[in-house]
């Protein structure tokens, strides 16, 4: 016999907290369902509450303010690929989150869900940890903030605390002539999960960086900041000696897996080859910013 689900579609974080307080671990948040729904056919996740957020005004709008941009964290990636404002400030996060998936994913699919379940290879996450996102999350004991890599503890955990929501994400108003970019390798050229992963964001003074994020997917259990990258391309002209020591920081952080899509060391080799590429990308968008 199937066991029975319980639907409920709050249109208030608050509420949405509170039935999942009360459900008391059977309860899981629902946003595009796009892995949710597989799992569950899967007979991997089996809730005994389904929270859809996708009625909750804050988790579904993109608003502005002083040059940051807040980003419900339910927002589709059809919504955020057709927001002009967003796609101009933080391009490597929109196409980032519009790589996820087909034409029928980017209807439901969403930046939150994608950090919440906690792949590896989410595309969405290392041009948000790249960008400086923050998240704001609330759950039975109020808010609070948590920059987006402090999110993921492992493949498919994160380290929200139970009935924890992630409402929404900050990406930070951005200096004059800075540019992100997203770019990853996988074997086919659509639907297929990342070999490696790459998000950079990066600020220009001439031709001089004058900062810079690096975040790597797909090679480690958990999305990686890649603190010794940005450091390696501030203060230079992102001349070749510069990338080649970004690049190095990036192979020195990879603990990826062996599999069928990358060996330890395809992957290890790709994610310099994609440093390289991101800051070219990001340094042309931040130039003519
Ligand atoms: C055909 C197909 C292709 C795909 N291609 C890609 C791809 O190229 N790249 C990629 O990265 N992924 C891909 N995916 C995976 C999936 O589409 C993404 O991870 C997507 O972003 C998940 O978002 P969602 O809103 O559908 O999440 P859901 O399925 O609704 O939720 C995912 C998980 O996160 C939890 N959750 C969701 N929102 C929140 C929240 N706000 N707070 C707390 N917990 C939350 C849910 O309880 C669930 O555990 C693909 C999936 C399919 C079916």
């Amino acid at each position: 016999m199937t066991p029975e689900i319980r639907y409920e579609a709050p249109d208030t974080i608050e509420k949405a907290v509170a039935i999942l307080a009360a459900a008391a671990g059977s309860g899981r948040v629902l946003a595009g369902g796009t892995d949710l729904l597989v799992q569950m056919r899967a007979g991997v996740a089996k809730p005994g509450i389904i929270v859809d957020i996708k009625k909750i005004a804050e988790m579904t709008t993109v608003s502005q303010e002083g040059g940051a941009f807040r980003v419900g964290a339910a927002v589709s990636g059809a919504a955020l690929g057709e927001n002009a404002a967003l796609v101009a400030a933080w391009p490597g996060v929109v196409e980032a989150v519009n790589l996820i998936g087909s034409t029928q994913v980017q209807g439901r699919a969403s930046a939150g869900g994608n950090l919440c379940n906690a792949s590896p290879a989410a595309d969405s996450v290392p041009a948000l940890v790249a960008a400086g996102a923050v998240a704001t999350i609330q759950g039975p004991n109020g808010r609070r903030e948590l920059p987006v890599e402090k999110i993921p503890a492992g493949p498919g955990r994160t380290s929200l605390a139970p009935g924890e929501i992630v409402v929404s994400f900050t990406l930070p108003a951005r200096p004059k002539h800075s540019g992100d970019a997203y770019l990853r390798l996988i074997p086919r050229t659509e639907m297929d999960i990342a070999v490696v992963g790459c998000g950079v964001s990066l600020t220009m003074d001439g031709d001089t960086c004058t900062a810079a994020r690096v975040a790597l997917g797909a090679v480690a259990p958990t999305v990686l900041l890649v603190e010794e990258a940005g450091k390696a391309l501030v203060g230079s002209k992102l001349d070749d000696a510069a990338l080649e020591a970004a690049a190095a920081a990036c192979r020195a952080v990879c603990k990826p897996i062996d599999d069928k899509r990358g060996t330890i060391v395809y992957r290890t080799k790709i994610a310099g080859v994609l440093l390289k590429r991101a800051v070219a990308i990001a340094a042309e968008r931040a130039r003519s910013h």
